[in-house]
């Protein structure tokens, strides 16, 4: 258990119904104590773990009460952190809030780092660090299909797997040192010839694993999409189209300026991260409003690119040039404004398509979005991946698993040149120690800060 005792306000800051603040450590309940009046009870003592007592905050010495609350007293090890926590839940304003913090500071406390509540519920083994991590995937995720994923995180289902994994190759190197303290027998070659199976079907294993890794980071990330066309295809009204059946979720970035808020998109679940959806839907104050030379650069930074063109309209040079630049990428070509009479050489525009896959709709009727919600849709869950599945989601896990892959073909290699047992171990033991970065289970202690350091202040 960690010696000091930290508090911090655990709400978003702003004007809200409540806020809550949290305090954590062996003197949660007594700095509680000295400044929470219960109203039916004579102290918070008194008053059962995980049942709310309604009072009020009051500074100590003196009958100035400061806010009317809720005080939720948490005994360890059946709390968040494991440790004695106490929630006060206040109105939600800045003032009562910072005041009752403050209190709890006069009290002992200490004002918690970022993510130190966490941190806390990792060092004493509530959660492993797969899960930790998936506790801020939960609070940033931008769709339900995000939040499915980093639930199943939370929930252990990627660690238990990676346990599994961990288990198997531990196995494999009791067996190979078993061996090699008999030398008699021929258990080695047997445990060697295991090794080289389960070797084998644990780098299966790991490479069904890393296929997902591109689902789950889109779903946690956003797929970065460029939506390009020449002037008037139809690109703001698309967006609108877009915003207005589906949920914008806008991330605002601290410290920069509204120029860097980010804005998703849910189609199907997914969080579509729209390239400058400003320069998109700028119209008035510019003539040209994108020229191939911006399309060129959009195209350069997406993912996917949504290639439009315009239905009423012949195949322009431009559009051949359009064509041109997305020649390599992923993307969707979408003929819009289908609701007018066409001119469009419907023919010769999916020859010119190439490997893309075209898409009739129409931004102004809002027709054929369902269809591009199921081309996206297909793309991102390609390989058969359910939208359910135990994703691979962080740059951090892909490293892992990618470097535990090397280890074992390091081990396989070793059997291929028939090695001894003890170098075979080595390899495996490497593999092993690799994994459990993942759970948090072999990790030094500045990767850990710098994991936690990540969260935000208060969780
Ligand atoms: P952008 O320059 O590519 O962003 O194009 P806009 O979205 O500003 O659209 C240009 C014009 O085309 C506007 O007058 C829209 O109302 C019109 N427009 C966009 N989509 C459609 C469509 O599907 N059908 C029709 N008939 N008009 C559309």
């Amino acid at each position: 258990m960690q010696a000091d005792t930290i508090s911090a306000i655990a709400t978003a800051i702003g004007e809200g119904g409540i806020g809550i603040i949290r305090i954590s450590g062996d003197q949660a309940l007594t700095i509680a104590e000295k400044i929470f009046k219960p109203r039916k009870y004579k102290s918070l003592r008194e008053v059962r773990s995980h049942q709310a007592a309604y009072g009020v905050i009051v500074r100590p010495g003196t009958d100035i009460v400061i806010d009317e609350v809720l005080c939720l007293p948490m005994y360890g090890p059946h709390s968040y952190t494991r440790e004695d926590v106490v929630e006060i839940h206040c109105h939600g304003g800045v003032m009562p809030l910072k005041e009752i913090l403050a209190l709890t500071f006069e009290q002992g406390a200490r004002l918690a780092e970022p993510g130190e509540f966490t941190k806390r519920a990792f060092l004493n083994g509530r959660l492993d660090l797969s899960q930790a991590q998936a506790v801020m995937d939960i609070i940033q995720s931008k769709t339900e299909a995000s939040l499915r994923l980093a639930e199943g995180h939370l929930a252990g289902r990627f660690s238990e797997k990676i346990q599994s994994l961990r288990h198997s190759i531990l196995e494999m190197i009791a067996h190979l040192e078993a061996s090699i303290d008999f030398p008699e027998d021929d258990i080695e070659d047997l445990a060697t010839d295991e090794a080289c199976n389960k070797i084998m079907e644990i780098r299966a294993i790991l490479g069904q694993m890393l296929a997902t890794a591109k689902t789950g980071r889109i779903l946690r990330e956003g797929l970065e999409t460029a939506i390009i066309g020449k002037p008037n295809v139809g690109k703001s009204s698309l967006l609108n189209a877009l915003l207005q059946e589906n949920r914008a979720i806008v991330t605002d970035i601290p410290g920069t300026t509204r120029d860097s808020i980010e804005e998703y998109v849910d189609i199907g679940g997914i969080p579509l991260k729209i390239i400058d959806t400003a320069g998109i839907r700028k119209t008035e104050d510019l003539v040209e409003k994108i020229g191939v030379d911006k399309a060129r650069d959009y195209v350069n930074r997406a993912s996917l690119v949504l290639a439009m063109f315009d239905f009423s309209r012949e195949i322009s040079v431009e559009d051949e040039e359009i064509l041109q630049l997305i020649k390599d990428k992923q993307a969707l070509i979408l003929l819009n404004k289908t609701d007018l009479a066409g001119k469009f050489e419907l023919a010769r525009m999916k020859s010119l398509a190439g490997q893309h896959r075209v898409i009739e709709i129409s931004a102004f009727a809002e027709k054929g979005l369902d269809a591009l919600t199921e081309a996206i849709q297909a793309i991102v869950y390609d390989n058969g991946i359910q939208p359910e599945g135990c994703f691979v989601n962080s740059v951090r896990q892909v490293e892992i698993l990618r470097q535990t892959e090397l280890h074992l073909a390091a081990a396989a290699k070793t059997i291929e040149n028939t090695l001894s047992a003890d170098f075979i171990v080595i390899d495996l033991r490497s593999a092993w120690e690799k994994l459990g970065e993942i759970t948090g289970d072999t990790v030094g202690e500045d990767i850990i800060d710098q994991i936690f350091s990540q969260f935000c202040i208060g969780k």
